[in-house]
C-alpha cells in the first residue's frame, strides 16, 4: 500500500477553518466565525463573500457544481446538482455563485416525506445553509450542508431539529452553569458513533434478491460455522478488507471526518469504524456521509457494505453506539466527574439530568431507534432490549446511593469522601467494566446509547436525548433559581432525583428473562418491543408537550414524523413480503420440484434396476420435501392474503399493528418452511447462495 501524508490529506476537500482564514478577509472572517460559535445571523454581505472563496476554492479542487445537502425525512441524504456556469455576451460562460445561493436553495421536493406538512400543490420547500457544519466536495461538487424546511416553516428533515434541540439543551445547561457561577459563553453537546456494518463480495450479493431489494436475507438456513467460535471479534483483519478500510479511511479523512479506530466484530464479515467524536450536528453530518462512502468504497473493492441491523437472522446484527457528552466552549465536559468537591455537585446535578431524563422520556429514547430493521436486533441476545435502563456502575453507583440514605460513601481503595461545605462526596472516575448489555451506560466522562440501528441516522436519538436532558435542566434550573439556600436546595434536590428514579438504574444482565419480568412488572418500566408499539407514543400528551415547550417541534412536525416513520416501517415490510413472495413462487418452490423430481425418478430407476433397493433417503427425503412444499405452499398463500388485508387496515396505527401481528408472523412461518427444505435440498439445485457462501465470500 502507498504511503500516506495523513495531515496533509486531512480536510482537503473541507472549506474547513483553516480554509476560512487563510481565504476570508478578518473581518469577513470573524463575522463567520461568530456565527458559527454563537449562532449570530449572518449578514448578507458577509454571506456574498464566503460565496465567492467557496467557489473559487472548490473550482480549485476540481468540482463544477454545487449542491444543498440536506437530510430528508428518509434517512438518507439528499442533494440536488447545479452547476456554477452563467452565459457570459460573448457565448461562453463564468462560473458563479452569489451568497444568496449559498444561503437558500428551492429544491422540488414534492417527492420528499412530508407525512402531510406540505400539501402537494406546494411542492417547493426551501433549504437553509447550516454554517455550522463546513461545505465540503464530494464527486466534484462543492456540498452545502443545509436544513429543509417548507416554506410555512415547518421541519422537513431530521437536521432542524436537531439544531433546535442543541439550543433548547444549551439554553438550560446555561441557566445552570449561571447558579454555579461557572463561566462560558455555551454548551454543546457531543457524539461520538461508532458504526457496525458487514462486507460481503459483489458476486454473491448480486445472486440474492432479498439482499438486492431489502438489505437484509429473507431466507437462509444457518450455516455450520457462525460466530459461535468468538473467533472474529478484534480477529486479524483480512487482507482485502485492510485494503477497503485503507482506502475507506483515505476518503473520510479527505472529508475532515476523523475516522480512528477499526476492527473486526463478532460475526463473521461484520466490522466497525469509529470516529472521534464532534460537535453533534457535524457528528450527525459525518456519519451520513460515512455511511455512504462506506458504500462507494465497498463497490470499488467488489465489495458490497451492507448497512442494515439484521443481515442475517441468526447471527449478530450490527448497530450504532452514539456516544454523548455534553461541555462548554471554555473544554469542560460536563460529565466528567472532577477533582474537587464544587466541579463533582455541578457533574452530579448534569448526571442527574440524564438519569432523571432517560426516565421520564424512555418511550422518546426507544421510539428514536424504532425501525422495522432494528425490531429484530433490540432484545436478541445480541443488543440491548427493548427496555431502556441505565448503566452507572459500582463506584458511582454506591455514591448515588450514599447521597440517597444520607451516609458516608466508601470508596473503593480510599474513603475520597469529603462531606465539606457541599455535603457531596468526592471521587474518582468509574472504573468498573463496561456491562455490554446496558441500552444507556455510563462510560466514565460521557453516555453511551447502544441502542441505535446500524442504518439509522444519528438525529433522531440526539434530538430526543438532547430535548429530554434540556427538560430535566429546566426543572432544575426553575427550582435552583427560587432557592434561598443554593447549596442546600442543590443537595435536596439531588438527593430527590435519585430516589425519584432510580428504578431507571440497572447494572445487571439486560439480556436475561429476569430483567424483562422485574423491569416491566416490579420496576414499571416500558417494553415497546416493535415500531407499531414504540412510535405511537410520539403523540403521547406528555412528549408532545415536552418537545414543544423547547421548540423542538411543532405540533404538526411531531404528528408528520410519527407518519413517516410508520409508512417507513410498512412499506419496508410489505417490500419484504413481496420479495419472499416472489422468490418462493419463482424459485424455492420450482427447485424443490425439480429436486424431488430427480429424487422419485432416482427412485423408479433403482428399484427397475434391483427390487433389493430400499431407496430410505431418496424416499424419506422424498417425502419430507413433498410435505414442506405443502406447507410451503400455504404459508405463502398466507402471505399473499395479509399483503392485500395490510391495504385494507384503515390508518396508519392500524396498518402498523397489521403489519405486527399479521404480515411479520406469516413471513417467519414461510421462512422457517424455506430453511428447513434448505437443509433437505442439493446446493446444486437451491438457486440461491447460503450463509456459509454470504458470510465467507471476502478472503
Ligand atoms: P469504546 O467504547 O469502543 O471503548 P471509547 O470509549 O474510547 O471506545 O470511545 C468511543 C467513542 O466515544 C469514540 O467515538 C470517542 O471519540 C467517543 N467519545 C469520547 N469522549 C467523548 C465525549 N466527551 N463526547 C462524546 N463522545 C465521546
Ligand atoms: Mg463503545
Amino acid at each position: 500500500m502507498e504511503n500516506v501524508n495523513v495531515p496533509e490529506l486531512f480536510g482537503s476537500l473541507v472549506f474547513d477553518e483553516r480554509v476560512m482564514r487563510q481565504r476570508l478577509s478578518d473581518e469577513v472572517f470573524a463575522s463567520l466565525k461568530k456565527t458559527i460559535d454563537e449562532n449570530v445571523k449572518l449578514d448578507e454581505n458577509v454571506a456574498d463573500a464566503v460565496a465567492e472563496e467557496m467557489k473559487n476554492w472548490a473550482l480549485e479542487n476540481g468540482a463544477t457544481h454545487f449542491t444543498h445537502w440536506f437530510q430528508p425525512l428518509t434517512g438518507v441524504t439528499a442533494e440536488k446538482h447545479d452547476s456554477f456556469i452563467t452565459p457570459s455576451p460573448d457565448g461562453g460562460v463564468i462560473m458563479e455563485f452569489s451568497g444568496k445561493e449559498l444561503i437558500k436553495g428551492e429544491p422540488d421536493a414534492s417527492s420528499f416525506p412530508s407525512g402531510g406538512l406540505r400539501a402537494t400543490f406546494e411542492a417547493r420547500g426551501y433549504t437553509a445553509w447550516d454554517p455550522t457544519s463546513f461545505a465540503f466536495i464530494k464527486d466534484r461538487t462543492l456540498c452545502i450542508p443545509t436544513a429543509f424546511c417548507s416554506y410555512s416553516g415547518e421541519a422537513l428533515d431530521k437536521k432542524t431539529p436537531l439544531l433546535r434541540s442543541m439550543q433548547a439543551i444549551n439554553r438550560q445547561a446555561m441557566r445552570i452553569l449561571k447558579l454555579f457561577g461557572t463561566d462560558c459563553k455555551y454548551v454543546k453537546t457531543s457524539v461520538g458513533p461508532e458504526q457496525e456494518y458487514f462486507l460481503i463480495d459483489k458476486e454473491v450479493f448480486e445472486k440474492r434478491p432479498d439482499l438486492k431489494y431489502t438489505g437484509r436475507t429473507l431466507f437462509g438456513a444457518m450455516p455450520p460455522k457462525g460466530q459461535e467460535m468468538d473467533d472474529h471479534y478484534f480477529g486479524v483483519i483480512k487482507p482485502r478488507v485492510q485494503e477497503f478500510m485503507a482506502d475507506l479511511n483515505k476518503e473520510l479523512w479527505k472529508l475532515g471526518i476523523l475516522a480512528k479506530t477499526e476492527h473486526n466484530e463478532v460475526a463473521p464479515a461484520q466490522h466497525e469504524l469509529a470516529p472521534i467524536y464532534s460537535t453533534t450536528n457535524i457528528a450527525t453530518d459525518s456519519n451520513q456521509l460515512t455511511m455512504e462512502i462506506m458504500k462507494k468504497v465497498a463497490s470499488a473493492h467488489g465489495m458490497v457494505c451492507l448497512l442494515h441491523e439484521k443481515p442475517f437472522a441468526g447471527v449478530n446484527g450490527s448497530g450504532k453506539h452514539n456516544n454523548w457528552s455534553l461541555g462548554t466552549d471554555t473544554g469542560i465536559n460536563l460529565l466528567s466527574p472532577g477533582e474537587t468537591p464544587y466541579e463533582n455537585a455541578q457533574f452530579l446535578l448534569f448526571l442527574c439530568a440524564v438519569i432523571q431524563a432517560v426516565d421520564d422520556y424512555q418511550d422518546l429514547l426507544r421510539l428514536s431507534v424504532a425501525t422495522a430493521g432494528n425490531d429484530h436486533r433490540l432484545g436478541a441476545d445480541e443488543a440491548p432490549p427493548a427496555i431502556i435502563s441505565v448503566f452507572l456502575g459500582d463506584e458511582l453507583t454506591a455514591i448515588l446511593d450514599a447521597i440517597k440514605n444520607d451516609t458516608p460513601y466508601q470508596g473503593r481503595e480510599e474513603v475520597k469522601m469529603k462531606l465539606g461545605v457541599h455535603a457531596l462526596p468526592r471521587f474518582s472516575r468509574d472504573t468498573t467494566d463496561r456491562n455490554r448489555t446496558s441500552p444507556f451506560a455510563f462510560t466514565g466522562n460521557k453516555f453511551e446509547f447502544r441502542s441505535l440501528g446500524s442504518s439509522n441516522s444519528i438525529a433522531c436519538s440526539n434530538i430526543m436525548l438532547n430535548a429530554a436532558v434540556a427538560e430535566s435542566l429546566r426543572q432544575y434550573a426553575d427550582e435552583l433559581e427560587k432557592a434561598d439556600n443554593f447549596e442546600d436546595a442543590l443537595h435536596d434536590l439531588i438527593k430527590r432525583v435519585i430516589k425519584e428514579h432510580e428504578r431507571i438504574l440497572f447494572d445487571g444482565n439486560g439480556y436475561g428473562e429476569e430483567w424483562v419480568k422485574e423491569a416491566t412488572e416490579v420496576r414499571g418500566l416500558s417494553n415497546l418491543k416493535t415500531t407499531a408499539d414504540a412510535m405511537p407514543k410520539l403523540l403521547d400528551k406528555k412528549n408532545m408537550d415536552m418537545l414543544m415547550a423547547h421548540k423542538i417541534f411543532t405540533e404538526a412536525e411531531v404528528h408528520s414524523r410519527c407518519e413517516i416513520m410508520l409508512e417507513n416501517y410498512v412499506k419496508t415490510v410489505n417490500i419484504e413480503g413481496l420479495t419472499m413472495v416472489d422468490m418462493v413462487r419463482k424459485n424455492y418452490l420450482p427447485a424443490m420440484e425439480r429436486y424431488l423430481y430427480r429424487l422419485s425418478q432416482t427412485t423408479v430407476l433403482m428399484r427397475q434396476v434391483s427390487d433389493k433397493v430400499k431407496c430410505n433417503y431418496e424416499v424419506s427425503t422424498m417425502e419430507r420435501l413433498s410435505e414442506l412444499t405443502d406447507d410451503i405452499l400455504e404459508a405463502v398463500k398466507r402471505l399473499e392474503v395479509a399483503l392485500v388485508e395490510v391495504k385494507e387496515q384503515g390508518d396508519i396505527f392500524k396498518t402498523s399493528e397489521y403489519i405486527r401481528d399479521e404480515m411479520l408472523p406469516r413471513m417467519d412461518a414461510l421462512r422457517k418452511c424455506v430453511d428447513e427444505a434448505e437443509m433437505l435440498t442439493s446446493q446444486r439445485d437451491w438457486p440461491f447462495p447460503s450463509y456459509g457462501q454470504l458470510l465467507f465470500s471476502v478472503n
